[in-house]
């Protein structure tokens, strides 16, 4: 998306701002990237592309706004995010409106997205009961011990397109309500969301300074890595910059989680409830044209349900109407931009001439009136080895391929021997089988007839394996340990002079 300069057929557009000291900030850098409408192919605005002096700025914002953030009461600090949580139900139809003109998914989809992130929200603005510590009186004579649960201090947040406003929606309420101070840098591709969800924190009360935006690339990701004043980093994006983070974050001092890419299996047994699959499966794979990290990508078709399986996929995912992200009645929209096209398309090319059979073939369509729109239509591969390319590697598309596997056996090892491990889906009725796969398979999230098993807000999100970088999970309690520290106190008060001993005490 990025351009160093801007052609004349930009100019006049509006440009997103950065978010610093609570209000619109000017950038540095005069590095701007192009933010495009998938669905017409058009430059929408321009987004500025922070340099390490930009980052340095929000930095700076932060670290001011911390001492008096911190020692504000978590109850204070609650009822801010309960206030913003209003303002989001409140402004929730023109947040999604802005993510469908910036991102392609359907409006809808992006409605319930926005839900899923403000009920992260909800969840913090309860977290004052998860900042309580705990406390054991005389642990010895005089003595009594107790933990604090403090502020990490300065924490950034880095996203990715996919979900401009609820994976952010993941770490700021958590972060803010724990008494940290916050920089997000959201994905350069649909930045709008990340201002207008800044705009709405201030409306709610929050103090300058103690949430920021900046915008841009891998030069501003690498400020925020390098900057001394930066004490933890969450990351949601692709497994290679997850790997990335992680470690240059990690080198740098600073505490640091990062969710990386997915390939996610649903497996469909011989005594699955066929229609009921297959339906959940088409929602899964080609929702949001596929671009979500718990999309199924993959079925493991075990038995003899393959032939049926295939054939119901295949009518249904023809069946999909695909258009513009604000048509109404419509299933899927343009994918992000003209270059993530042409890598699908590039898997799809990989799939014929490794030898798979492709059985919906959605290269070739064309939405009348938006011929310039990014649009791939839904694509379904049979009889794919483990071995081929669009197995092994996450595609981000509407591209489904189904493994035929002979047993659950099978399907558990197809599952395990991938290096992701975000999410996978069990169809079955089977009590027995559910509780085997349940327990066998190496991934994070596990639906059983369950499409796309994200967890509720009060539970941890995140993968195993190349899924996820680093040991806490975001929001839910996990959440909270990642953004506070513990402190351990052993405190005396005694009237007796001759109670300090030489020796090692014993306590009790
Ligand atoms: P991405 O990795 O390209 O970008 C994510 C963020 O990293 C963006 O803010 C981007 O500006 C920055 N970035 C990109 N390249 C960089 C580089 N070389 N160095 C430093 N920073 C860089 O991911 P994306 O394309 O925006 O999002 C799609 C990916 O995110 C998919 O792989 C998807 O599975 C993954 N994802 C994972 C989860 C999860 O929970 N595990 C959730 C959503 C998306």
């Amino acid at each position: 998306m990025s351009a160093p300069t801007e052609p004349a057929a930009t100019a006049g557009l509006a440009t997103v701002p950065f978010w610093i000291g609570g209000r619109p900030a000017t950038p540095h850098s005069r590095r701007r990237g192009h933010v495009m409408n998938p669905s017409t192919g058009a430059v929408a605005r321009l987004v500025p592309l922070a340099d390490a002096v930009d980052v340095d700025a929000a930095v700076r914002s932060a670290r001011e706004a911390l001492p008096a953030w911190r020692a504000t009461s978590p109850l204070r600090r609650a009822r801010i995010i309960t206030r913003f949580r209003e303002l989001l139900d409140a402004n929730h139809k023109a947040l999604a409106a802005l993510i469908a003109e910036e991102h392609g998914k359907v409006w809808l989809d992006a409605v319930g997205s926005v839900q899923r992130g403000i009920e992260v929200v909800e969840f913090a603005s309860g977290a004052p009961h998860l900042l309580k510590g705990s406390f054991s009186e005389s642990v010895g004579r005089d003595v009594d011990a107790y933990s604090l649960q403090q502020p990490v201090g300065v924490c950034a947040g880095i996203t990715p397109f996919n979900f401009p406003a609820m994976v952010p929606l993941w770490m700021l309420p958590v972060a803010l309500v724990c008494g940290n101070t916050f920089i997000l840098k959201p994905s350069e591709k649909d930045p709008s969301a990340a201002v207008r969800m800044a705009e709405l924190l201030t409306e709610a009360g929050l103090p300058d300074g103690v949430f920021n935006v900046v915008h841009g690339d891998k030069e501003a990701v690498d400020a925020i890595l390098q900057h001394p004043g930066i004490d933890a980093v969450s990351f949601v994006g692709s497994t290679p910059v997850a790997q990335y983070i992680y470690a240059t974050a990690a080198a740098a001092g600073k505490r640091v989680q990062a969710l990386g890419g997915a390939k996610n299996h649903a497996v469909v047994m011989p005594d699955a409830d066929l229609p009921f699959a297959v339906d959940a499966i088409i929602g899964a794979a080609y929702g949001s044209a596929g671009e979500r990290c718990m999309a199924i990508s993959a079925v493991a078709a075990v038995g003899d349900v393959a032939d049926a399986l295939v054939a119901q996929l295949a009518a249904r995912a023809r069946a999909l109407t695909v258009g513009p992200s604000m048509t109404p009645g419509i299933d899927m929209g343009p994918v992000v931009t003209a270059e993530h096209r042409q890598k699908i398309l590039g898997y799809v090319d990989a799939g014929i001439a490794e030898g798979a059979e492709l059985v919906v073939d959605g290269r070739r369509l064309v939405i009348p009136g938006h011929e310039a729109g990014f649009f791939v239509g839904p694509t379904l591969f049979d009889r794919v080895t483990p071995a081929m390319t669009i197995h092994r590697e996450e595609i981000f598309g509407p591209v489904l391929v189904v493994v035929r596997v002979g047993t659950l056996d099978d399907a558990i090892a197809l599952v395990n021997d991938s290096r992701f491990g975000n999410g996978t889906a069990l169809f079955t009725r089977s009590g027995a089988a559910a509780r085997r796969f349940e327990q066998e398979v190496e991934v994070g999230m596990v639906g059983v007839n369950v499409p796309i098993p994200v967890p509720m807000a009060f539970y941890a999100f995140g993968g195993w394996k190349q899924s996820l970088f680093g040991d806490l999970h975001v929001h839910g309690v996990e959440g909270i340990k990642f953004y506070t520290r513990t402190k351990a106190v052993t405190r005396r008060w005694t009237g007796d002079p001759t109670a300090d001993s030489f020796l090692m005490p014993t306590l009790g």
